[in-house]
């Protein structure tokens, strides 16, 4: 390709609105545009490594006996209904209707569509295991749109579903994904780590999810150091030494604490560790009040609380003044779990059964309660863990320190069980004729928002890097002087060469000046470059490669054997 020729329109600000290298680059290199929040063009550089990315996806999964179809990005309300997730999916999905007044929606997901396709069509264990993929455009009405392709609205997944007969035979299924996942994000040459993960609107019990390791990823991940064990934030469960309190029960006082609301403020006001303390959350379960008491030095964990009350995410919220007035009689701050209206949903996190004489909030204005006692003053709905997991935390697997660090979720692999095949009536009849629901997994990859994390982690002050195997071409060769003959000939010949040998070749025959070539050509990324300058009547070019300092001056004859040195290191073949 010519850059002449080339639609490519790079912005030499930094666009106002992104906040990340991977939103910036992608946006100053002309790889993509935005349309409205969340929605993007892939611009013809941008798309070429899109399709790159896609082809590595396609290889593995071909590979690990997937088989690629494509489906409709609308799907009827119907089939959602019957899984119960038309309601359950929330505000996140695009919803619309045809003429007739039909509901439809764009697909955030297509496990309804893959199981009812299936219903009718595979009816024998002899048809299994089965496994079915497609690479397409999803849609999800993000909160929050943002970071470029890491959230869109609009963004390409790989989804794919398997189909088995038993359980055994599906985690098979699971672990065959798991591999071909392996590759996948090898072959992107991303750093990425390997992660228990929630299940949350998918259902089933077992997921993982892929993440590759970045400061701005939206994922935390917990993980230990000295095992293998990882998970995400929301997964992850919490141990922790639990303050020790061997005295007595004390007897319980009411305590004047005039607008004192706040954790920090109780703690200098009582002379006491944050860990004495117990904080009552109230939140809006779809206009439900319920109250969560948890140890005052820890955070709630959202996920397990929803998961707990079987709810998403979508449907609690905060309690505002008025709900919290009327169920404790008191103004915001000063909640706590003895004398709640009746039938208000308490949850007790199971350590505060542990902790004794606690200082918790009095249920009446500008009062708290000291040497509140589990049992004696107060109970509830005990829930084993709803607390969220912090760096320090004893492992769960080997007992050691856990670490926290933060990653972008790249892949996800879900055990989905009979979910779907149970609610869509999709079954197969086993070798004994008897009818039995299909078990199934899905496994997604997020295709744009990869794109955007081996940015992130591809990158520096003057643009991108892109590996080689992602690269949207191969090769820059920069013709320093085009009104030189000897340096636009040279170029031209070696431009035809390289494209004849089956490689990717952008030519910069562009009318600027040196120092604007060398610009773009940075903040593009193509990792191998040519520079043809001043030796050009010799037949000696520069020859580096996008990110590292050394520059060779060498003969046009050995730019063959140095370029496919480049390619065995990358793993490819010219
Ligand atoms: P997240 O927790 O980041 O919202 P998710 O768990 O809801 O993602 P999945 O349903 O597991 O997403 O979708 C499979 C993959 O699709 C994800 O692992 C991710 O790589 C990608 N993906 C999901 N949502 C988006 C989005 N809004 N924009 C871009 N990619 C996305
Ligand atoms: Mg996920």
């Amino acid at each position: 390709m010519r850059m002449s020729k080339l639609y490519i329109p790079t912005l030499r600000e930094m666009p106002a609105e992104a906040e990340i290298a991977s939103h910036k680059l992608l946006l100053r290199s002309g790889m993509m545009r935005k349309l409205v929040s969340g929605v993007y063009s892939y611009l013809p550089m941008g798309y070429r490594v899109i399709r790159k990315v896609e082809q590595i996806v396609r290889e593995e999964m071909d590979r690990a006996g997937s088989q690629e179809l494509l489906m409709s990005a609308i799907q009827p309300k119907e089939i959602w209904e019957a899984t119960g997730r038309w309601e359950n999916f929330g505000p996140e999905m695009f919803r619309l209707k045809d003429r007739n007044d039909r509901e439809f929606c764009l697909g955030p997901t297509h496990e309804e569509y893959f199981t009812n396709l299936i219903k009718d069509e595979v009816k024998s264990y002899k048809q299994l295991p089965l496994n079915l993929y497609q690479i397409q455009t999803k849609y999800r009405d993000e909160k929050r749109p943002r970071f470029g392709l890491m959230r869109c609205r609009e963004f390409i997944m790989k989804d794919a579903y398997s189909f088995d007969a038993d359980e055994e035979s599906m985690k098979k299924a699971y672990e065959i994904m798991w591999e071909a996942y392996d590759k996948v994000f090898t072959r992107l040459k991303l750093k990425y780590k390997v992660v228990q993960g929630d299940t949350g609107a998918m259902g089933g019990k077992i997921s993982h999810e892929f993440m590759a390791m970045s400061e701005v990823g939206e994922s935390l991940v917990a993980y230990c150091d000295h095992c293998d064990y990882a998970a995400t934030d929301e997964k992850a469960e919490v141990i922790y030494k639990v303050r020790e309190n061997l005295s007595e029960e004390l007897e319980l006082e009411k305590v004047h604490t005039p607008n004192i609301t706040t954790i920090e403020a109780l703690v200098e006001f009582f002379n006491v560790e944050h860990s004495n303390f117990a904080k009552a959350l109230v939140f809006n379960v779809s206009g439900k009040p319920v109250v969560a008491i948890i140890p005052g030095d820890r955070e709630l964990n959202e996920t397990k609380f929803c998961n707990y009350l079987g709810v998403g995410e979508h449907e609690v919220e905060m309690a505002d003044e008025n709900m919290i007035l009327d169920i404790t009689g008191a103004n915001k701050g000063f909640t706590g779990p003895i004398g709640l209206k009746k039938g208000v949903r308490l949850l007790i996190d199971s350590r505060i059964t542990k902790m004794k004489n606690l200082v918790v909030g009095g249920n009446e204005t500008d009062y708290h309660l000291k040497n509140v006692n589990y049992g004696r003053d107060f109970t509830g709905e005990v829930v084993d863990d709803l607390l969220l997991v912090r760096e320090g935390d004893i492992c769960p697997k080997c007992g050691k320190s856990l670490k926290m660090d933060r990653g972008i979720e790249v892949g996800n692999i879900f055990q989905l069980g009979t979910k779907y095949s149970d609610s869509l009536g999709a079954n197969f009849l086993d070798e004994n004729g008897k009818e039995k629901p299909f078990i199934m997994g899905c496994y997604g990859i997020g295709i744009s928002r990869s794109v955007a994390a081996v940015v992130e982690q591809y990158h520096d002050e003057d643009g991108i890097i892109w590996p080689l195997v992602v690269a949207p071409y191969h090769i820059i060769i920069t013709v320093v002087n085009i009104k030189n003959e000897e340096q636009i000939d040279l170029g031209e010949s070696l431009y035809k060469e390289l494209n004849s040998m089956g490689l990717e070749v952008v030519l910069d025959d562009r009318n600027e000046r040196a120092g604007v070539k060398f610009k773009d050509r940075d903040l593009i990324g193509i990792p191998i470059r040519i520079t043809i300058g001043k030796k050009a009547g010799e037949s000696i070019v520069e020859y580096s490669i996008r990110g590292k300092d050394e520059k060779l001056e060498i003969g046009v004859d050995e730019l063959t054997s140095l370029i496919k040195d480049e390619f065995n290191k990358a793993g490819l073949k010219i």
